[in-house]
């Protein structure tokens, strides 16, 4: 019996988008996803992917694992593939769901027909093979409102699949297919969350990190470098750009009143941010910003930031709350990495009594009395780069 996986990309993901252009970036996608796994044959039909492995060693509970986490799926599911013939199928429907049926109570079976020469119409097939497995798993009971296994048969152009679940899968638009953005990763909780979630809308990304030697660690910074890794794959692969801070943020302390530091070091950042940006074509900036969750986040404070980005700056957590946000990075498995305690570059320099509500105008005559052009560029050559990758 052979057994493949079955993809399924909703067509509401297609609205405004090319097909072709997003099935062809999907499959690409998947195959980087699962190539170490072991050689495949992956065909598309009908808005599904099929993943048919040609190895004995083909791991399916791993690759099933990996996809889930690939932007741009729907509905993913294992399933048997049978000849389009309804003993063949009832047979195999036996076999591959035995073990599935044995353990059940309550069952229904849903049958999906896009191959109208079937002699069969869905009704019948649905009766007629709820009998066959009536008859040979005596135990189960038929619940049409609520079965505990839903036994689904899609007859399609070159075969007949039989399969017991369909998985959810990540959702959104598969990466690449949005153009090119760059994150500002710090160690905390929020900013990998929201990588994840402008990746989810099929941007492709790359993170910029600033570290201020010797007032932040190596621990920190490699702490960094493991988020970095625990979203590669939701996100693909990702440049990683670590930009050395520390001069900079010295001769804010040295030059700028204690209560913008904060605002003037945010500034700072997203300058550099948008030259490593035109360098790699980055159209957008992304950052983990929250409204009102720290003074550096109040409307005010962000008007500030604002005030110096050329380009759009996405803040997909902008309204939402700080549990929310823990939720989603629990689930992406970010939360425990986030939460160990290195210090940040912010927090080194942070003012006892920022202003919360700063007015531009103040920034700007604050920032003044310095010249950090220089500094920002020898910054930004100073900057190292780490590509992460899928793993093997
Ligand atoms: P996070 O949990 O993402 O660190 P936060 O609530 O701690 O966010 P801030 O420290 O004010 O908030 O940072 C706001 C945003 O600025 C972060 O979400 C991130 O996008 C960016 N940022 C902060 N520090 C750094 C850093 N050292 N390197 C890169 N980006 C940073
Ligand atoms: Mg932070």
């Amino acid at each position: 019996m052979q057994e493949i996986i079955l993809i399924k990309y909703g067509e509401m993901a297609l609205k405004g988008m090319n097909k072709r252009t997003f099935e062809d970036v999907l499959v690409k996608n998947i195959k980087r996803r699962i190539k170490f796994l072991g050689k495949t044959e992956i065909t598309r039909a009908q808005s599904t992917i099929y993943i048919k492995p040609l190895e004995e060693s083909f791991d399916m509970d791993e690759a099933m694992e990996r996809l889930q986490k690939v932007f741009g799926i729907a509905a993913l599911c294992r399933a048997a593939v049978c000849e389009k013939d309804f003993g063949n199928i009832s047979e195999v429907a036996c076999e591959y769901l035995e073990e599935t049926l044995t353990y059940a109570k309550t069952f229904k079976v849903n049958a999906k027909r896009s191959d109208k020469r079937f002699p069969m119409k869905s009704p019948e097939i649905c009766r007629e093979l709820g009998g066959v497995l009536l008859k040979k798993f005596s135990h189960l009971e038929v619940d049409v409102n609520n079965p505990e296994i839903t036994v689904t048969v899609e007859i399609r152009d070159t075969n007949a699949y039989v399969h017991a679940a369909n998985v959810r899968g990540a959702g959104g638009l598969p990466v690449g297919t949005s153009g090119h953005a760059m994150l500002l990763l710090s160690g905390g909780i929020d900013s990998p969350v929201a990588g994840y979630m402008m990746a989810k809308r099929g941007i492709h990304i790359s993170a910029i990190h600033y570290i201020s030697p010797p007032y932040t660690s190596e621990r920190a910074r490699l702490k960094v470098e493991q988020l970095c890794e625990k979203i590669t794959p939701y996100c693909g692969s990702i440049a990683f750009f670590c930009v050395p801070f520390t001069k900079i943020q010295e001769e804010i302390k040295n030059n700028c009143p204690e209560e913008f530091f904060t605002i003037i070091m945010r500034r700072l950042m997203m300058k550099i941010a948008q030259k490593i940006c035109e360098r790699e074509k980055c159209l957008a900036l992304i950052t983990g910003e929250s409204v009102g969750q720290v003074a550096s986040q109040t409307m005010n404070a962000l008007m500030c930031t604002d005030a110096v980005c050329e380009i759009p700056v996405f803040r997909p957590l902008i309204g939402m709350d700080k549990t929310e946000i823990i939720e989603i990075s629990r689930k992406i498995d970010t939360y425990e990495t986030s939460i160990q305690p290195y210090e940040d570059c912010c927090t080194v320099f942070t003012p006892r009594h920022p202003k919360v509500r700063p007015l531009l105008a103040d920034v700007e005559a604050a920032e003044a009395n310095f010249d950090f052009t220089p500094l920002l560029e020898e910054a930004v050559e100073k900057t190292e780069l780490k590509i992460f990758n899928l793993e093997a």
